[in-house]
Formats: C-alpha cells, structure tokens, sequence
C-alpha cells in the first residue's frame, strides 16, 4: 500500500488557502493554525493520499476503526488525534497510539490516561473539551468545573494540557457561529490568565472553519472538505 504515492487530494491545496485567508483577514499568522484532517470513514488510501498533499495530522473519532490505519500507515510517521468520545475502558490504545486527545471532559479520563500513557512516548497533548452551548445530547465539561479541572489534570505526569476542544452547537448564521467561538476564547484567554499556559484553541470545521479562525482558533478540524461527502451511519 505504501509502495507508491496516491494521486494527491485535489481538496487539499484549497482549504490550506482559505485557513490562510481566514487567518490573513484576521490579522494573525497563518502558522498559528494547525490543520488537522479529520478521516473517520476513509480507507488507509485515502489518508496517505492526503499526508502526500502535505497533511502531518489526521483525526479519528472510532478506536476500533482508528487502530488498523494507525499500523498501517505507521511508516509515513503521522501524528494521530483522537478527537470521539472517551469510554473509561478503551482508555489504554488511545494513550498508547495517538499523539493528541481532544474529548477529555472528566477527571478520571484523564488519570487513566496518565497511567496508560507508556513511558517510551512523549506526555500525550490533551485538550478539555467544553459543552459551550450546554447541550444535554454532547459531551464536554460545563465552564464552571474549568478552573478545578484545569488544575487537577496539569498536576497529572505523563500528559501536557494544551488547551480546550469545542463542538458547538450547530448554526447556520455566521454570526451565531461566531457567538459560542468567542465564548470560547474568552474561557481561553481567562484560564491562561490565570496561569493555564494553553496554546491551544481545537475548533471549528468543514462548516465553520473560518469564523472559528477569526475568533481564535488554533487548531481546526476539518473532513467532509478534504474528503468529501462521508458515508451515513446506521442510526
Ligand atoms: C467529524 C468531526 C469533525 C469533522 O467534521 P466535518 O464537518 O466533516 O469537517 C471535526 N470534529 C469532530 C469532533 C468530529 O467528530
């Protein structure tokens, strides 16, 4: 499979000009923008195709689905995100396989984490997520417990807290879009000002991307854009 490279993703090059755009129209440094490409439902193919358009990060939501493409691909050195929901007991391969993990919402997730994260790796890169919108259906910590978490997870060795992780609520006006990232960045700026020492804002996707980007973001999560269309799930 990884004797020859793919024909590169047509997809690719555009989306890296409209994160540069985005960043360019904000007044920031499109160097301060990490794309990470999310391929949840694409084949092992589909991946190398994109790290050969220049990709260094992809992100999977399934253990069971990530695992097999991790080992696969492993000669093309990529950094993986897990950016799904946590279960406490699929705790392990995730700190054992992945670079990056964005859904932490609780305490305990976050210890197992510590534990399971061997000690050959570097300290895993771990993003709170936050229910900025206060969803009953999505994960994340509610912004109250922020600052008590913060604290708890940063005291635990073998992790690196980098940051908080968002999905928002979905909206379709730009400007209600643009509300619960500014949320965001305010419990980001108000956290590093008490000592947080956060680099990273995980928000924004194929749909938001760019709003997110003006209000802040740091990392931006993007698949249908780069991949295309993905295949219903079974409900
Ligand atoms: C699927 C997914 C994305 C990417 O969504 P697109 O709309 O296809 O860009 C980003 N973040 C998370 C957490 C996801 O589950």
């Amino acid at each position: 499979m990884l004797s020859k490279p793919q024909n590169c993703l047509e997809t690719v090059g555009p989306v890296q000009q409209r994160i540069r755009a985005a960043a360019l129209a904000s007044g920031r440094n499109v160097d301060c923008v990490t794309l990470v490409a999310v391929s949840k439902t694409q084949p092992a193919e589909a991946i190398e195709a994109a790290a050969h358009a220049g990709i260094e990060h992809f992100g999977e939501n399934y253990l069971q689905e990530a695992l097999p493409k991790i080992e696969a691909l492993a000669p093309l050195e990529l950094t993986w995100h897990f950016i799904g929901q946590i279960q406490a007991n699929k705790t392990r391969p995730i700190a054992e396989s992945f670079a990056w993990v964005h859904g932490v919402d609780r305490l305990k997730i976050a210890q197992r984490l510590s534990e399971q994260r061997p000690f050959h790796a570097a300290p895993l890169n771990l993003c709170i997520q936050v229910n900025i919108g206060g969803e009953n259906t999505k994960g994340g910590a509610q912004p109250d417990d922020l600052p008590g978490l913060v604290t708890a997870i940063r005291a635990l060795p073998r992790l690196q807290l980098r940051g908080l992780m968002c999905i928002p609520p979905e909206e379709t006006e730009p400007d209600r879009q643009r509300h619960w990232f500014r949320a965001m960045r305010r419990l980001y700026d108000a956290l590093n000002e008490s000592g947080a020492q956060f680099d990273t804002l995980s928000m924004g996707m194929s749909g938001d991307f760019e709003v997110a980007i003006e209000e802040g973001a740091t990392l931006v999560r993007i698949g249908s854009a780069i991949f295309g269309p993905r295949p219903q799930k079974p409900a």
